[in-house]
């Protein structure tokens, strides 16, 4: 049967009805799509909860309470904060001074 890949449009025949893309390279792409690229909710605590545990996030500073057991924080309050302190920033290249004549 002949199926349209959905990361590359092309057509590809297929004999089993799982196969949903038309090589790994695009099923790769089209799960790195859905699964990375969406913002991961961040649990939020609400008065009433009970806390497991709390710790201060490493990057912004903000205290953090974890009450599910799911929650897996322990030194950032959020994947984005975690991006950035791990990204260490580029030193900026000292422009040579033009001497002006
Ligand atoms: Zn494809
Ligand atoms: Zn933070």
């Amino acid at each position: 049967m002949k199926k349209v890949c959905p990361v590359c449009h092309k057509v590809f025949e297929t004999s089993g009805n799982y196969q949903l893309y038309c090589s790994v390279r695009c099923r790769k792409i089209h799960h790195k799509e859905v699964y990375y690229d969406r913002t991961r909710p961040i649990p939020q605590y609400v008065v009433g909860d009970k806390v497991l545990r709390e710790f201060r996030c490493n990057k912004c500073h903000k205290l953090v309470l974890v009450t599910s057991e799911k929650d897996r924080r322990r030194k950032f309050c959020s994947p984005h904060c975690e991006k950035l302190y791990w990204k260490h920033p580029r030193k900026p290249k000292i422009e040579e001074k033009q001497e002006v004549v």
